[in-house]
């Protein structure tokens, strides 16, 4: 199967609203591609000028964040019911920063994965290993078990429709990538896994993203690679540079 690729920005705690639609417009014209599918995660305060300033053009936007109830006593936090009626399609779910920082474990990630598909969110799930892990060489068996919890209880037909970001923690924000071979190496394993916690079909149709300083200058290469079907990506998608990104 012809997976669509698609290339979404991870623009995490920068952009004011004022900066966010300054960006989107800087962006406009040099995201365009209709053959792949473009989101700009945003800081939540930029969501709806964000979905006003991509309005007719081919980006979709996503939250970076999200609880899983519909509302009440939650001080600080956001629903997927708010997200969705601001336009929101897709929410990243389980970023190693969410993880390390702000102590999201797995059964919480779990929890979100199954209520966006509830809510009508499309997850971007992130899983990936620390330096310590990659050099102690268990970065399989952790990525494997992340991958086994965070999708415990969710079905075959919403995995088609899930987006699983590959990141290794040592690449993300640090200038250092994964070779296109070693990210291709887990991409792989990891839809060798949905194939045997669901079915080849599942398998065939999941979408993996590689993220970690991706950026114009090796994207084309990591996306050349089979099991790779696209990118999530935080410094360069603040930058005309995504546009390059986009079009690799
Ligand atoms: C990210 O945080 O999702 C990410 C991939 O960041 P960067 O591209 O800056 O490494």
């Amino acid at each position: 199967m012809a997976r669509r690729r698609i290339i979404a920005g991870n623009w995490k705690m920068n952009k004011t609203p004022a900066e966010a639609v300054e960006l989107c417009n800087t962006l406009k014209d040099l995201v365009k591609n209709d053959n792949v599918d473009v989101v700009y995660c945003v800081p939540a305060i930029d969501i709806v000028p964000v979905v006003e300033a991509v309005k007719g053009t081919n980006v979709k936007v996503g939250a970076e964040n999200f609880y899983i109830e519909d509302k009440g006593a939650f001080t600080g936090e956001i629903s997927a019911p708010m997200l969705k009626e601001a336009g929101v399609e897709y929410i990243i779910i389980g970023h190693s920063e969410r993880r390390d920082i702000f102590g999201e474990n797995d059964i919480l990630i779990n929890a979100k994965v199954k209520k966006a598909f509830a809510s009508g969110l499309k997850p971007i799930l992130c899983c990936g290993e620390s330096l310590a892990l990659r050099k102690a060489g268990t970065y399989k068996e952790w990525i494997a078990r992340q991958i086994k919890w965070d999708l415990d209880g969710v079905t075959a037909d919403q995995v088609k429709n899930l987006v699983i970001a590959y990141e290794p923690i040592w690449a993300i924000g640090t200038g250092e990538t994964a070779t296109s071979d070693q990210a291709e190496e887990v991409c792989k394993m990891i839809r060798e896994i949905i194939g045997q916690m669901y079915d080849a079909a599942t398998a065939d149709a999941v979408r993996i993203q590689y993220g970690g300083s991706m950026n114009a200058g090796n994207a084309a290469e990591l996306l050349s690679k089979d099991n790779i079907d696209g990118g999530l990506i935080g410094g360069a998608s603040l930058k005309p540079d995504f546009g390059q990104i986009v079009n690799a």
